[in-house]
Formats: structure tokens, C-alpha cells, sequence
């Protein structure tokens, strides 16, 4: 199947890491070999042209002193044998002269050969045309005009007529220069090199294919993000559309339980109440999760003022009497006199301290819940609300998750207490949107403390310096 051209380019951009990881991984790896390669040839022509001028200079330093040995030969051989102990490079070094077409050695490293007649083509060369002549050769001879045993070993030769300081054409100087030495620097230079070279590779590889692990990685949060605003979405869209028929639910039940549709027989009532008891909780989970959507989508807006503390307490305190008395619960405020306002959302505060009093009150079964407020000055001056209750108390091992969406203690005493532990994790978000802090302190079975910071009216924003 043929792939159009705008979604084959959209797959190029979606793998682009991907190609430009497979890109990098051929890459380079080849420019570090070509890398090692050029540069140990480079250094190995290099090499060769050092040797070869040492080769030539070496010549042209004997045969400028030859003119005065060359009538006295064993001085001359003793010359010979004296330069090469001092140079282990030369393999070989022989001095002719010429007699007639031919030339005749006169000293020679190989003393056997001296005085033998020689025709070597380099040598009627090197005569003929008065040049310097050098060319490499591996054959291991100890002479430098024998042309077999060849073996690995690599050797300049150099052939060089000699004259006097006339001009005078009087014999030749052809001597064998080992480049074994820097033959086997080359080969360690280029060894150390590739060892480099494997390590490069292997520290790229890890590299890459930790760069691939983390862009899996990447995808795969990508894919959750996308995942979860998808359940977000659902979450936001769900309880809306459940909202209107709850709200329609709960309507009609109320008016079948206030006998808008005649007297109900008492076992109708019984059950009809607990139906309206399980659609409050119905509507209750909806407006939570409604409220979580919107915070999450940063729906919400706060309309912050300067709030009267003790009306808001008292106000709520107000709705919650009846409720505390069903469970014989003493319910009790207290607000410092000439507390100073708060600088807060007067509605949101509201329903922070409706959730954690509806909580202490829910999670207490016998004792007292008290709501005090009062004024502290820490760094800044802070308005401090505190409930405390004297209820079924947190465990430590799950205090730290109160906090999280969803999260509820689960044990036996929490076994019948409905809730959706949504409830804090709200009240935490709209405090701290509110400028303020949230701190919970709990002893199990002993009872809890939610303690409530909110900035004094008329000071500066704690989170915005
Ligand atoms: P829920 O709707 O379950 O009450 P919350 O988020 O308000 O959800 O609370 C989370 C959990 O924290 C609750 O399920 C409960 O176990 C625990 N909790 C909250 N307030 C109190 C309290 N005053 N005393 C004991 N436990 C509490």
C-alpha cells in the first residue's frame, strides 16, 4: 500500500529521534574509523619520507668524508664497520669504485663480498645521471644489490655517487636503512589507535541505546499524559451528564417524601429514605468530581477580598449543630478577639472548613470537634484555622497519602462511613490557590488536627514575592 505524502512525512517527524538515533549510530562510529584510518597513514607517509631523508643524509655525510679514505681500504672498512655499530638502523653500506663499466667493492658490512664486481642497475644509475637514488625494498640481504629473500621488514636504500671537491666522479656509496623502528611505532601507534577506537564505539553504542530507553521512555509518557487527559475528560463529561438526571432523582424524592403525591405507607417512607440517602451520596461523588475536573483544567476562579473569619466560623459552625447533636457530639468554636481579616475567597473558604468539619464530625464518635481560630506570627502574620476532633484518629503509614485523589483509609472503623476521598485533596488545592498552607496531624483512635494557614488581609501574597 502506497503511503501519501503528508502521513509519510508525519511518520518522519513522529520517529524522528528514532532515524536520527540509527543516523548518529552509523555515523559515527564510520567517521571514527575513517578518523584512525587517515591519520595512521598520514603519519605512516610521513614516517617513510623522515626515514628516506635520513637515509639520503647519512649518505651524503659518509661520502663527504670518502674522499679521503678512499685509497686506504682497510681504514675505509673500519670507517664502514664504525658507522653502522653506531647506527643500528643501517643494515648494510658498501663503497664502490668504478672499473671500467662495472664497479668493484671495496668496503662492505658483508667483508666477504669485498672486492667483487658489480653490475646493479641502481649503481650504473646512480653513476650516469650524478643523482641520489632511494627506493624501498624488503628483502633482508646484506647487501644492498640482492634482490631476494624478501621478508616483512621494510628498508630504505639509498645509492649516491661520491665526488671530490672537484667534481671528480670517484666511486659510490649504497647503504640499507632499516624502518623497523618506526615501522613498529606505526604499528603501535596505530594499535593504541584502534583500541581507542573500539572503546569510542562501545561508550556511542551505551550511549545510543540508552538515548533510544529514554525516548521510549519520552513516548511512553507521552502516551499516559494523553491517557489521562483522556480520563480526565471522560471524568468531567461523565458527571455532567449525570448531574441533571440526579438532580432530577433527587427532586422527585423529595417531593414523594414531603407527600406531594399523597401519604406514603410507613415501609415506603423507610425505603424511600434510604434511596435519598444513597442519591445524596450520588450527588455528592458528581459535585466532587465535577470540582476536581474543573481544578484540574484550571476552571476555577477565585473572588479574593478581605474576609471576616469569625462570620465564616460561625456561619458554619451553624449548619453543622444539628448534625453534631444527632451524633451527641459537642460542637465548639473560638475566635481570638480583633482577629484581623483573611485574604481569601469568602465562598471557598466556606467550603474548605464545610469539608473538614463534615470530616470531623464523620470520623468522630463520640467527644467534642472544635473549630478555633486565631492569629500567629511566624515569619509573616498568618490567620491560623484550626479543626480538631477528638475521632478515630489516622495511622502514620497513611497520613501521607490523605492528601492524594481518591485515597481512603480502610479498616474497619472507616468500613461504614461513606466519603469518596476527594475531600482533602480539594481542600488542599483551593487552599493553596488561596495563598495558604494545609498541614493534618492525627494520633489513631486518639483524634485529628487540621490546621488551616491563610495570609492576613493586606499583606503580601506568600507564594508571590
Ligand atoms: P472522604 O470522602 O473519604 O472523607 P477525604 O479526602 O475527605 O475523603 O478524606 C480522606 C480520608 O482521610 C478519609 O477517607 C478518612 O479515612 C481520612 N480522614 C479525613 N479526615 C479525617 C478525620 N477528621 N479523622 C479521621 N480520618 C479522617
Amino acid at each position: 500500500m502506497r503511503m501519501r505524502f503528508p502521513s509519510a512525512l508525519k511518520g518522519i517527524q513522529e520517529n524522528f529521534q528514532f532515524v536520527y538515533g540509527i543516523f548518529l549510530f552509523i555515523l559515527i562510529p564510520a567517521a571514527l574509523v575513517i578518523n584512525t584510518v587517515w591519520l595512521t597513514k598520514q603519519t605512516s607517509t610521513v614516517m617513510d619520507v623522515e626515514l628516506q631523508r635520513k637515509a639520503s643524509l647519512a649518505a651524503s655525510v659518509f661520502s663527504n668524508a670518502l674522499p679521503g679514505y678512499l685509497d686506504d681500504t682497510a681504514l675505509l672498512q673500519s670507517h664502514v664497520e664504525g658507522l653502522v655499530a653506531d647506527n643500528g638502523e643501517i643494515h648494510s653500506l658498501d663503497v664502490l669504485v668504478p672499473v671500467g663499466e662495472q664497479f668493484r667493492i671495496v668496503a662492505s658490512l658483508d667483508t666477504s663480498r669485498v672486492g667483487e664486481l658489480s653490475t646493479y642497475i641502481y649503481n650504473t644509475l646512480a653513476w650516469q645521471t650524478e643523482q641520489t637514488i632511494a627506493y624501498q625494498t624488503t628483502s633482508a640481504a646484506l647487501s644492498t644489490e640482492d634482490p631476494t629473500a624478501l621478508g616483512d621488514e621494510r628498508f630504505w636504500v639509498v645509492v649516491r655517487p661520491v665526488s671530490t671537491s672537484d667534481g671528480e666522479k670517484i666511486g659510490i656509496v649504497s647503504m640499507k636503512i632499516s624502518s623497523q623502528v618506526i615501522d613498529n611505532l606505526t604499528q603501535s601507534n596505530l594499535n593504541r589507535s584502534l583500541i581507542m577506537l573500539v572503546v569510542s564505539i562501545v561508550v556511542i553504542v551505551l550511549l545510543l541505546a540508552n538515548n533510544t530507553r529514554l525516548y521510549r521512555n519520552t513516548l511512553l509518557l507521552k502516551k499516559l499524559k494523553e491517557v489521562d487527559e483522556m480520563k480526565d475528560e471522560f471524568i468531567s463529561m461523565a458527571s455532567h451528564e449525570l448531574r441533571a438526571p440526579i438532580t432530577g432523582i433527587r427532586g422527585y424524592l423529595q417531593m414523594l417524601l414531603d407527600g406531594s403525591f399523597g401519604e406514603l405507607p410507613d415501609e415506603a417512607r423507610t425505603k424511600l429514605d434510604m434511596v435519598s440517602q444513597e442519591s445524596d451520596r450520588l450527588h455528592s461523588l458528581v459535585e466532587d468530581l465535577l470540582e476536581v475536573s474543573r481544578i484540574e483544567q484550571g476552571r476555577i476562579s477565585l473572588e479574593m477580598g478581605s474576609v471576616d473569619i469569625a462570620h465564616i466560623v460561625k456561619l458554619v459552625t451553624g449548619t453543622f449543630q444539628q448534625q453534631a447533636a444527632e451524633k451527641s457530639l459537642e460542637l465548639v468554636s473560638t475566635v481570638q478577639p480583633d482577629l484581623p481579616r483573611a485574604s481569601a475567597d469568602a465562598k471557598r473558604l466556606q467550603q474548605v472548613l464545610v469539608n473538614l468539619l463534615s470530616n470531623a464530625i464523620k470520623y468522630t464518635m463520640h467527644g467534642k470537634v472544635t473549630i478555633a481560630a486565631d492569629e500567629i506570627r511566624d515569619k509573616k502574620p498568618m490567620i491560623r484555622i484550626k479543626v480538631s476532633d477528638t475521632g478515630i484518629g489516622i495511622a502514620q503509614k497513611d497520613r501521607d497519602k490523605l492528601f492524594e485523589k481518591f485515597y481512603r483509609v480502610k479498616n474497619e472503623e472507616t468500613d461504614k462511613i461513606v466519603g469518596t476521598g476527594l475531600g482533602l485533596w480539594i481542600t488542599r488545592e483551593i487552599v493553596r490557590m488561596m495563598g495558604g498552607e494545609i498541614y493534618l496531624d492525627s494520633i489513631e483512635h486518639v483524634g485529628t488536627h487540621v490546621t488551616v494557614l491563610l495570609p492576613v488581609a493586606g499583606q503580601s501574597h506568600p507564594d508571590k514575592k
